[in-house]
């Protein structure tokens, strides 16, 4: 019999977080004048806490206890061998992944959510304002607040505000406020509505309504808080890859090949990071952040300056983006939707460590419904692209003759996204391409910005 998965004890998960920041060059978050902001600009939007995170050059930060308490619900995830997937494609190469579905609200992002509700209630926080898109960091952020007893309240695009009821129903099982957005309670809200009464909102809209929402808030004691890009999610993420390592090592294997979907970068460089600098040092991995052809950050939009918020509320962050009012076509990956992407992926793509892919949205659930069928988890619309790029891999192995090992996370489960796969049953889903035109419209949007620089961290 073959072994499925590789396990860890409770006592056996990591007890610190990977701080990349420590091994590679970054180019600061900025203003218009190009000059660095200052960190105690953040204050009124995040805890200070977490501020100091975000900046750290610490290489290993301590996770608290309590942290480790609330993740031990489901952590240590496993490390599944995809036996059944690798018999359906009859290739040589090991597959495996990171079983992420199995957090109570459903994918990674209760990685970062639990730490961030746990440094804010440190602080003094009494409530956190997000957005969500599909509504897994609002769940994931609702679940935490739960934990440890945080009001949370949540700005939710509204077009899946209204086509996933579902989502909306969990958060308030979990003691979260969601309302679409945009709404009428932010001036970022209201100003969409007017320049459109139906309008569909937007990843970057509802950032916007989050963060006014925290910051104009009299009391003092309402904060801000994001589900990915930001340097303290990559870090809180990196849990993921740190307890890969230690399964790897039961079972004296290395990975070739490492892939993760990417929308804003989160659970693709947790997975990735503990093993960036083994590649710096010169071992030989090819390592694949997927995302959608319908919003290609990486593959096609240029390494710039940008807002992280169509308010332009951020400071501008380095990164590979599509214009911070950019509106992507409407496939069914709302946790890939987002027109940036963390700055730490961007910088290691725009300096040749990571080789982005993309891949259309049929392709995804072609794979994603391949999944289903052999390793049994439905997968979610997001991980289906991490999917199909994994079974590109394994079909060249194939040709190659050659047993590599591949890892991703399966960053969720698609219990909740069931309506999209009727639609793909149907053959109603559609694959999307951003035109050339459409490229440029958003590039016309960086002219006037300052230009981040490579760094050349290897
Ligand atoms: C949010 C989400 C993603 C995309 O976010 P990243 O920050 O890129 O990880 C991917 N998969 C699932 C299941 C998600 O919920």
């Amino acid at each position: 019999m073959q072994t499925r998965k590789i396990l860890l004890e409770e006592d056996e998960m990591p007890r610190k977080w990977y701080n990349i920041l420590a091994d590679i060059k970054m180019n600061p978050p900025v203003g218009l004048d190009g000059k660095p902001i200052n960190p105690e600009d953040l204050a009124p939007v995040f805890p200070m806490n977490l501020i100091e995170q975000e900046v750290s050059t610490e290489r290993w930060i301590d996770i608290p206890e309590p942290v480790l308490d609330v993740l031990h619900i489901w952590r240590p995830a496993p490390l599944v061998r995809a036996i059944s997937l690798e018999k359906a494609l009859d290739t040589p190469a090991k597959i495996y992944f990171k079983n992420e579905s199995l957090s109570p609200p459903g994918s990674h992002k209760a990685n970062t959510a639990i730490p961030q509700a746990y440094y804010n209630k440190e602080f003094g926080i009494k409530r956190i304002t997000t957005e969500t898109g599909a509504g897994q960091w609002g769940s994931a952020l609702s679940f935490a607040c739960s934990q440890f007893g945080l009001e949370c309240k949540v700005f939710m695009v509204k077009i899946s505000f209204e086509q996933k009821p579902y989502r909306k129903s969990m958060m308030a099982a979990w003691g979260g406020n969601c309302i679409p957005s945009p709404s009428m309670e932010t001036k970022a809200g209201r100003e969409a509505l007017e320049k459109n009464p139906d309008a569909p909102g937007s990843l970057g809209i509802a950032i916007s309504e989050a963060i006014e929402a925290a910051v104009t808030d009299e009391t003092g004691k309402t904060r801000y808080a994001l589900g990915s890009v930001l340097n303290h999610v990559m870090l809180h993420q990196t849990i993921i890859g740190l307890e890969a390592k230690k399964q790897f090592e039961k079972i004296g294997e290395y990975p070739d090949v490492i892939i993760g979907c990417a929308g804003g970068g989160s659970n693709f460089a947790g997975l990735a990071l503990p093993f960036v600098l083994d590649k710096l040092n010169g071992k030989k991995i090819d390592i694949y952040p997927v995302e959608p052809l319908g919003c290609p950050t990486l593959t096609k939009a240029p390494f710039v300056y940008d807002y992280g918020d169509t308010a332009a509320y951020t400071p501008l962050l380095p990164m590979h983006s599509l214009g911070h009012d950019f509106m992507p076509p409407p496939f069914h990956a709302g946790g890939l939707r987002y027109h940036g992407m963390a700055p730490i992926v961007s910088q290691l793509v725009a300096e040749g460590i990571f080789e982005p892919k993309a891949v259309s949205q049929l392709a995804a659930y072609d794979a994603g419904v391949m999944a289903a069928r052999s390793e049994g988890i439905i997968p979610a619309p997001e991980t289906n692209h991490a999917l199909a790029a994994v079974i590109d891999e394994a079909k060249k192995a194939k040709e190659e003759g050659r047993e590599k090992v591949i890892v991703f996370t399966w960053s969720g489960h698609g219990l909740l996204d069931l309506t999209a796969y009727d639609k793909y049953f149907a053959n109603q889903l559609k694959s999307f391409a951003l035109s050339e035109e459409e490229m440029l419209k958003s590039e016309k949007v960086f002219e006037n910005y300052p230009k981040p620089q490579l760094l050349k961290s290897h």
